[in-house]
Order: C-alpha cells, then sequence, then structure tokens
C-alpha cells in the first residue's frame, strides 16, 4: 500500500496501490535515496542540481526527523520557554509586564505551525527541483532496484538515509503515556507537575529546559559523570552549575534501575554507581532519552551483504558501502548524529557519484549545539582530546560573557567561550561556547577552524562593536599576548 502525505498535518493519508507511487512503476533513475530527511531531501536536490533524474522514497514525512520530530519542534517549543523566561524577567529593563504566562495549547499551536510551514517548504522544493517523490516504504530488491511497497523502480545508484529512532533501555519499556522518548514528549496535552529525564545528553538537556521553564518540576538521572557529558568538561561543569540555580535535580554517575507505575504516576529506583544506598523519585512521567538508534531494519541490507556495525550501515570516507553503487547518509550511518551532517553528507555522496573531487568531512570540524538558556556549543576538540593529539602541547584562551558590552547590554553576562589552540603555531583546533547566543556565535569559531586559522590570524580580524562576535577576539588575545578588556 503506498501512502502520500496530507500536507495539513501529521496523518498520513493511506491510498491503495492506484496511489501515487504506482505510476512510476518500473522506471529507471540516476539516483534512488530511502528516507526523505535532511539527508536525503539535500542528497535529491543536489543531484537535481547536477542534473540527475531521482526519486525519493519516503515513508512518513518529507523532512525526517529533523522537521517533524526533532530540530524544528523542540526549537520552536525552546524559543516559547525562553520568551516566556523572558518576559517575567522585564523588570531590570524597566519595563513592567503586569502578569506573564502561559497557555500551553497556544504553545502546541505554535510549534505545529512551524513544523507545518517549513516541511511545506521542503514538499514545494521537491516539486520546483522537479524529484519524484515515491510515498511508502522502500526495500532494496537488488544493487540497481528498489521495491516501494509492491512498486519496483531501478537506480543507477541508490543512497540509504533512513535516519534514526528514539533509543530504550529495556529497563523502562515505553507506553507513550507515563514512560515516553522524545517523540511523545513533543506533543503532550499536558505538562506533568513532575519529570524524570533518563540521560542528560542534549535531547535531555533541551527538554529539562522547556519542561522546567515552563513550572514542571524535572529530576535528571545521567549515568556518566557529568551533565551533557561530550562536552569540555569544563563546559559541562558550568552547565551543571547552571542546572541547580535553575533548581533541576541532577544525580549523575547514576542510572535507573527499574520503574513501577504508580495510582499517580512512575516511581523511579535510582542507583548510584559510587555504592551508595539507591533511592526513589516519584514523578507523573517519565522521559527516555538515552540516545538515538538507526533504522535499518527490513530494508533488505543483509541479504546485499552491506556491511554493518551495531546496526548502522559501514561506509568509507565518501559514504560508499563497498556493495553496488550503494551509499549511505545521515543517522543511518552514524557518528554524529545531526541535521546538518546529514545534509553534508547528502551533498558530499551525490558529489562523489558525479565524479567530483571532494575531501571525506571532518567530523569534529562539526559544530554541536545545545539549545537551552544558557546555550552550549561547540566545534572541533575538547581540552583533554586536544591535549592527547598535541602531547600537551596545546594552549587555551578564555573570555567571560561579563566582561562583553554586547553580554552586558542584553543581561546575558554568564557564561564564556574557550579557544583551543594546538602546537607552536597556536592553530585553532577546538572552540567551546556555554552562554547568550552560543549556538549562533559557533559559526564563526567553526569557520575558523574549518579554515584552518591560527589565533594569530583570528584575533588581527576585526570584528564590529558591540557584537557577540568580538568574545572571539577576545579569547583569540587570550592565546597571545593576552586580552585587552579582560
Ligand atoms: P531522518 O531525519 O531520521 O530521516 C529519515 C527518513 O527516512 C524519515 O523520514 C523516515 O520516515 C524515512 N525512512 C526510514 N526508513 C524508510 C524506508 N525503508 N522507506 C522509506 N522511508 C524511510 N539535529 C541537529 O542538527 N540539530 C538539532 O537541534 C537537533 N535536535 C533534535 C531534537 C530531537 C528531539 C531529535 C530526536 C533529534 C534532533 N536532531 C538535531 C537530530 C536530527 O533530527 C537528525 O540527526 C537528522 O534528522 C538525521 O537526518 P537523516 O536524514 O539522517 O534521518
Amino acid at each position: 500500500m503506498a501512502l502520500i502525505q496530507n500536507s495539513d498535518d501529521r496523518r498520513i493519508v493511506r491510498l491503495g496501490r492506484g496511489g501515487k507511487g504506482s505510476n512510476m512503476s518500473g522506471k529507471k533513475y540516476d539516483i534512488a535515496i530511502i528516507g526523505g530527511g535532511p539527508g536525503g531531501y539535500t542528497a535529491a536536490i543536489r543531484a537535481r542540481q547536477l542534473g540527475f533524474t531521482v526519486a525519493l522514497i519516503e515513508k512518513q514525512w518529507l523532512g525526517g526527523t529533523c522537521l517533524n520530530i526533532g530540530c524544528i519542534p523542540t526549537k520552536a517549543l525552546e524559543k516559547c520557554a525562553s520568551l516566556y523566561e523572558e518576559v517575567k524577567n522585564t523588570r531590570q529593563f524597566g519595563i513592567n509586564v503586569p502578569e506573564a504566562g502561559f497557555d500551553w495549547t497556544g504553545v502546541q499551536k505554535y510549534k505545529n505551525r512551524c513544523v507545518i510551514r517549513l516541511r511545506k517548504g521542503v514538499e514545494s522544493l521537491m516539486k520546483k527541483n522537479e524529484i519524484d517523490v515515491l510515498t511508502g516504504h522502500g526495500t532494496l530488491a537488488g544493487v540497481d532496484s528498489i521495491d516501494v511497497e509492491g512498486v519496483p523502480i531501478f537506480a543507477e545508484n541508490i543512497i540509504i538515509a533512513t535516519g534514526s529512532r528514539a533509543g530504550s533501555l529495556p529497563t523502562l519499556p515505553v507506553d507513550g503515556v507515563k514512560v515516553l522518548t522524545s517523540d511523545h514528549s513533543l506533543d503532550l496535552k499536558n505538562l506533568p507537575g513532575k519529570l524524570l529525564i533518563v540521560g542528560a545528553g542534549t535531547i535531555g538537556c533541551e527538554f529539562g529546559y522547556i519542561m522546567s521553564s515552563f513550572g514542571v518540576d524535572v529530576t535528571v538521572v545521567e549515568y556518566l559523570e557529568r551533565a551533557l557529558p561530550m562536552e569540555d568538561e569544563e563546559i559541562s561543569a558550568e552547565y551543571g552549575q547552571h542546572l541547580k540555580r535553575r533548581k533541576v535535580k541532577l544525580h549523575v554517575s547514576s542510572s535507573v534501575e527499574r520503574i513501577e507505575s504508580t495510582d499517580s504516576g512512575v516511581t523511579a529506583h535510582v542507583k548510584p554507581r559510587d555504592g551508595s544506598d539507591e533511592f526513589t523519585v516519584d514523578v507523573d512521567q517519565v522521559l527516555v532519552s538515552v540516545g538515538r538508534a538507526p533504522v535499518t531494519e527490513n530494508l533488505g541490507l543483509e541479504t546485499l551483504g552491506i556491511p554493518m556495525e551495531k546496526g548502522f550501515v559501514r561506509v568509507d570516507g565518501r559514504l560508499h558501502t563497498g556493495v553496488g553503487n550503494i551509499r549511505a547518509i545521515g543517522d543511518a550511518v552514524g557518528g554524529l548524529m545531526l541535521a546538518h551532517k546529514a545534509a553534508a553528507e547528502g551533498i558530499l555522496a551525490v558529489d562523489t557519484i558525479a565524479g567530483k573531487t571532494r575531501k571525506p568531512i571532518v567530523e569534529h570540524n562539526i559544530p554541536r549545539g545545545t539549545y537551552t538558556r544558557p546555550a552550549v556549543a561547540s566545534v572541533g576538540l575538547n581540552e583533554s582530546e586536544a591535549r592527547e593529539q598535541f602531547d600537551g602541547d596545546i594552549s587555551v584562551g578564555k573570555y567571560p560573557f561579563s566582561a562583553l558590552g554586547k553580554a552586558v547590554i542584553a543581561g546575558e553576562g554568564s557564561g564564556f567561550v574557550k579557544w583551543i589552540a594546538g602546537g607552536q603555531e597556536k592553530k585553532l583546533v577546538g572552540a567551546h561556547v556555554i552562554g547568550v547566543q552560543a549556538t549562533e556565535l559557533i559559526a564563526i569559531a567553526a569557520t575558523a577552524i574549518g579554515a584552518g586559522l591560527t589565533a594569530e590570524n583570528f584575533a588581527h580580524i576585526v570584528q564590529a562593536h558591540p557584537t557577540l562576535g568580538e568574545v572571539w577576539t577576545e579569547a583569540a588575545h587570550g592565546l597571545l599576548e593576552g586580552t585587552i578588556n579582560y
């Protein structure tokens, strides 16, 4: 049965065999892509730009996880949360807002509007670029053929872009009512009074921020030693302090051993890893946020002998699986599971098919962000990775937002940035930021690191005043003769 997406909402309207896919039956394309997320649809557009004929097979919704249940809805909710916090804190600017309040249904509507609008945008991009969108589950039928729910199509090249789903733990069975994934948490009809978040990675922290901003009593349990454990240690430590100030209860080095359903919600049994006594947390709902798992089953990968590792498709630096002309990109191949990484891989995969000479993507130079307040972002190596890579020969330049004019004006003086430079020439190899507009500011650092600049190159580039961007210039001076304004 072929499926076609109703563009007004997230429902899928089921069509019979006579549906959209059937008139494509037996058609041959230069490139067929399975999965219409940011990896797949970007690859499709790139392919058309380079003159290929393209089929994009998508079983649920264009835009994939990112647009429908990932980046976009979470950032729309984060916008509402931070706006609410700002409105509550206008007094410092001499602005009196009598009483700030929120309407959760209105917040949900705003989020849904953003998603629908952007999804329509992707749909029209597909039309504009004359991409055949086939709606249905795609399965590899051979090295050059795909079965789309009974409709066969053929392709010279195939790109697997099937993405990921929320990861799970056997001890925390998800029921969508009391025990949730991020998918359910985006569409809550009512806010819980108390929420337990299992996992203090990016997604867990983003929901922790959104929920606590709207008054939910949030507890977070993290198995590793710190919140945002993939970030630079100093940044994580600062973030942990910030969670405390927000009254989010954070238990690190601990695991949720089991949960029991109660009349009013859930009792979670938490075990600290240092051997101290197990304790319980009573909440209304639990959000399990323990990473993402690849969507690679029922695709025919094993039949074709495509190499796999822990469910992820194994590819080389140019995203080739080593079988026929089959490539794979995005979350399905693992590594950094981010939308912009998926999109960049989509472009690289198609460029490679076109015979363009392209360097492999340097994964650690892809920027990462946590969209909370304060926000956190990073690119390149963290301090301990750099220390190891450069045999200890590194320099660290820091600058606090409390000393930066534009941040003070914005009433956002907390947090800092940190450059890490390697070797005697002080090449910029890592950048970390916690504080105002961190996820925007990281673009400057990513550009500098991507361009291979040294601290001296960067310090001599003049930034406008007063801007947040000056923070990097100051920190770069900190790597040389010293910061100017601190
Ligand atoms: P996906 O976006 O997962 O798309 C895969 C598509 O393939 C899906 O539409 C699926 O329906 C389709 N599909 C799967 N199997 C088949 C099949 N057999 N046949 C046909 N279609 C199929 N990343 C960021 O960069 N920034 C963020 O702020 C961010 N926030 C996030 C917040 C949350 C809550 C979540 C869950 C994720 C977030 N991400 C973020 C991660 C980001 O969403 C993913 O990295 C990105 O969507 C991966 O893109 P992709 O194209 O590889 O796969």
